[in-house]
């Protein structure tokens, strides 16, 4: 069933077409997709239950048509804007001075704070420097994206081959006079470990700029797991010199979509990441941050996931996280050619092998209907745990048993797919190639 069959290109269609054929047609649209419902993919989606999800869903659809540009004209956004900032702040070792934005997700958060860095190191400065950021290898690429489009540096810092966290001596040497923050994972996508924060905003203290935590993926499932006894390192405002904190509520906040926080210890650094133009006959403009025109839906979902789960549900769902997690992990430790990088501080973890190839192993599981992601330097497989993935435990390491068996039997066998693209890049020395590839491969994704 498609509708474009009978048209020789995409144009748009001269009469409306009906709404329940649309309905059929978009329900049917989505069978090729990811079964992330039935607990086959390992990332991407994070999932709260069916039960919790329609009720965001309900609250999404009330603030639809909802414009956050003007929190005047809609000071009830407002209010749960700052709610969710004053809820996250404490969450995150906050005291009342704290201030922050809901972005539109992470990359929205780290962009931001890295023009506020930049832009307060302009405001000292009386010539027109490229600010430097150093940041681990293991950071996401958010910063990189931050540096492209902002003018800024980042200086990539080594990890520690075994631990996997920012190298410290790395990081003493890399500091310069135009460095203005350092970044920490906490915890980093690739390996889950979280970097060691402490010392690392200790080294900015010292040369008087900015720490930035990237609590994306662990803001909402770090404190929690402190609660219940985990062994956390500390990563947040109870750390002396850590002066900013990026954390998703989309992740492990279980908000809608679109839904992130950028703190800042100090109103005076969030301050350099406003936009303001007097000029304009539009009117006066001030703007807090990327998007203009803005829905109200993920800022009233991302309330409401706060206040319908408050401490107790977040503290149940960190439960489940980590009891499966740690089934999980103690699963693939048991298979004697896999291993685990790293000591994972969460619910993100990566694995490998010395003996066989793991990208060939990532494309038999994918045949049996498994989502990994995969990673390289050096080549391993990603997972990314949410709660209702308890269920789903058993059977995938089943199923990865018998791939590793599979791969075991027939070692000359290749990589197809997504795997034999990692293994061809993987012998590119020249970055420059590969960067042409995956734009590219972007651009071919795009077309009709
Ligand atoms: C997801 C993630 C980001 C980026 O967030 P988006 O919401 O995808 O834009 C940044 N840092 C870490 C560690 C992440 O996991």
């Amino acid at each position: 069933m498609d509708i474009h069959v009978k048209r020789q290109k995409i144009t748009l269609p001269i009469k409306g077409i009906p709404k329940d054929e649309l309905l059929a047609l978009l329900k049917d649209a989505r069978k090729n997709d990811a079964d992330w419902h039935g607990g086959k993919l390992w990332g991407l989606v994070y999932f709260g239950g069916d039960e919790h999800n329609d009720f965001l869903k309900q609250v999404y659809s009330l603030y639809f048509s909802e414009n956050a540009l003007s929190p005047m004209a809609f000071p009830s956004l407002r209010k749960f804007e700052t709610e969710v900032v004053a809820m996250s702040a404490d969450l995150l070792g906050g005291d009342r001075k704290v201030v922050g934005t809901l972005t539109s997700g992470g990359t929205e958060s780290i962009l931001m704070a890295m023009k506020a860095y930049r832009d307060q190191a302009r405001a000292k400065s009386l010539e027109k420097i490229t600010p430097e950021i150093i940041a681990p290898m293991t950071a996401h690429p958010a910063f990189e994206k931050a540096a492209h489009y902002f003018d800024l540096k980042i200086v990539h810092v080594p990890v520690d081959s075994e631990s996997f966290r920012a190298d410290l001596t790395a990081v003493r040497e890399a500091i310069s006079p135009t460095t203005v923050a350092i970044v920490g994972s906490a915890p980093c996508f690739p390996y889950g470990v979280v970097d060691p924060i402490a010392e690392l905003a200790g080294i900015a203290e010292e040369n008087q700029i900015g720490c930035h935590v990237d609590a994306c993926l662990g803001g909402f499932l770090l404190p929690f797991m402190r609660k219940l006894g985990h062994p956390v390192p500390e990563f947040d405002f109870s750390v002396p010199g850590v002066t900013s904190i990026s954390a998703d509520l989309h992740k492990y906040g279980f908000a809608a979509k679109g839904a992130s926080v950028v703190l800042y210890r100090m109103k005076k650094l969030r301050n350099h990441q406003f936009y303001t133009y007097s000029e304009w006959p539009g009117g006066l403009y001030g703007s807090p941050s990327i998007l203009g025109t803005k829905s109200g839906g993920p800022i009233a979902a991302a309330w409401a996931a706060m206040n319908v789960q408050g401490e107790e549900g977040y503290l149940e769902r960190a439960r489940v996280i980590m009891e499966t997690t740690r089934k999980l992990m103690q699963g693939i430790q048991a298979i004697p050619e896999l291993h685990i990088l790293g000591k994972p501080d969460m619910s993100v973890f990566a694995f490998g092998s010395e003996e066989i190839n793991v990208y060939a192993l990532g494309n038999l599981m994918e045949r049996r209907g498994w989502h990994l992601s995969y990673l390289q330097n050096p080549a391993c497989l990603h997972m990314l745990v949410n709660p209702h993935q308890e269920a789903f435990a058993e059977a995938f390491l089943q199923h990865l048993n018998e791939a590793v068996k599979e791969v075991r039997a027939s070692p000359s066998q290749a990589a197809e797919g997504m795997g034999a693209m990692y293994g061809m890049m993987a012998k590119i020395p020249n970055k420059e190639s590969v960067n042409e590839f995956i734009l590219r491969f972007l651009s071919d994704q795009y077309k009709l």
